[in-house]
């Protein structure tokens, strides 16, 4: 006899609202690309974006959202002026307040989290709070307040899927439904792939002049210009290290990452009887988050399946160290814990900006952040105001670093 579902309980037969936080960006647009090929399961509730309003403009012209958020009243009235005059009835609101309205409006389902860098964290920590499915790319969010959001989340049953390709990969290969720490599940260790970036083999002595495009033409991934500085120095994998810990419980003992440069497997699990879990696929943003928009199910990405005989090889090699000192100095925040991953963080960013705007050397970058990260004292990081305290102190410092040592 066919059972009678509630339609429901159904998941592909009820259309989810989503808010995607930064939908003009890199994340954003590829979560828009995968959400255009769904329509019957998907429906772009708002949209938000900081920059390239006309951009903006035209997503909502296109995905007729409920609301589209914009950073300043006066980009509001002027979006909401374009809008309006081409028949669209998108509500535009703006700041702070407004990205955290459509992170947690009751009439959401699921909240993508793409803005970059500590702009996430309050809006993403909104739609914890308010219990959402929530996919995660903003790792700044999570390095920088850690224990508050898995508490949130632990607190009001938010259901958090990571993004990020390498944790994504990581969920993947870890046990259906585990909740106990790694080494009762019979994990060893969780293996974060790297590509390496486009300084992999640039001679060390070279790097000093290295400019911000080339650091910002990354050999395998497509993206925004700060994480993309973040891969050419490494500091990527350090965050996502970071992330891991808190994302999957473990310590940053248990978390080893390898250069890997074809980009083809994602990360891994070791398991203690020997056998290692990876996921592959090609470097594409949309596999993640088509798998992550319909767990426990499985969608079409638009993503060319892998062909094996193509990649041909696989390579790993061990990170450098001496070539990327800001992976060994998120370690060293990872294992500080408290508000040292927040401080590295903040200092990161500053430093980031500063040599986009070709204010200080690429090599600076970990320069900036050591002194931030050896002057700051690192305290315990369990209430938000002090965590944005540190944040605001460390970026503080690093600006004067600028101002006292900048090329
Ligand atoms: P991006 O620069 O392309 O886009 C960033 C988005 O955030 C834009 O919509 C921008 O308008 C918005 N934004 C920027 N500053 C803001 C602010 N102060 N307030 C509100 N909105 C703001 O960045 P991206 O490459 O899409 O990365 C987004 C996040 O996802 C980052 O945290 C990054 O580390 C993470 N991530 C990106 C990729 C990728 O492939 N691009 C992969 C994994 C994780
Ligand atoms: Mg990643």
């Amino acid at each position: 006899m066919p059972v009678d579902y509630p339609i429901s309980s159904v998941p592909h037969l009820r259309s989810q609202n989503i808010t995607l936080l930064g939908a003009t960006g890199s994340v954003g647009l590829n979560t828009l690309d995968v959400i255009t090929r769904h329509p019957e399961r998907y429906r772009v509730f708002a949209l938000s974006g900081m920059t390239q309003l006309e951009l903006l403009t035209e997503l909502c012209v296109i995905h007729r959202p409920f609301y589209a958020v914009v950073a300043h009243a006066k980009d509001a009235r002027a979006v909401q002026n374009t809008l309006l005059a081409s028949g669209s009835d998108t509500l535009v609101l703006y700041g702070e307040r407004g990205l955290e309205t459509i992170a947690a409006h009751p009439q959401v389902d699921t909240v993508v989290s793409a803005i970059v860098g500590s702009a996430g964290l309050k809006p993403t920590l909104a739609a914890v709070n308010a219990g959402k499915k929530i996919l995660l790319a903003n790792k700044e969010a999570l390095v920088m307040s850690g224990a508050i959001f898995m508490e949130a989340v632990g607190r009001s049953g938010a259901i958090l899927l990571p993004i990020d390709s390498e944790h994504n990969a990581v969920f993947q290969c870890l046990p259906a439904g585990r909740d106990r720490a790694l080494a009762e599940s019979g994990i060893r260790r969780i293996v974060l792939t790297a590509s390496g970036g486009p300084f992999r083999e640039t001679p060390l002595s070279a790097l000093n002049d290295v400019t911000p495009d080339q650091a910002c033409a990354h050999p395998k991934w497509s993206m925004g210009r700060k994480i993309s500085v973040d891969s050419a120095s490494m500091m990527n994998k350090g965050l996502e290290l970071i992330e891991a810990c808190w994302l999957f419980g473990a310590t940053s003992d248990q978390v080893e990452v390898v250069i890997h440069p074809q980009s083809v497997i994602h990360s891994l699990v070791d398991y203690v009887d020997g056998s290692m879990l990876a996921q592959l696929g090609y470097p594409d943003m949309r596999t993640p988050i088509s798998h992550a928009l319909a767990w426990p199910e499985r969608i079409d990405s638009g993503v060319k399946p892998l062909d094996l005989c193509d990649v041909a090889r696989l390579d790993f090699e061990p990170p450098d160290e001496i070539r990327f000192p800001c992976l060994a100095l998120a370690r060293q925040a990872a294992k500080s814990g408290g508000t040292a991953p927040a401080i590295l963080n903040a200092a990161n960013e500053v430093a980031v900006a500063a040599f986009l705007s070709q204010r200080i050397r690429f090599t600076q970058i970990a320069e900036v952040i050591s002194a931030v990260l050896d002057e700051m004292p690192v305290g315990a990081a369990d209430e938000l105001d002090v965590v944005l305290v540190a944040d605001s102190n460390a970026r503080s410092l690093a600006l004067q670093w600028l101002d006292e040592r900048g090329k």
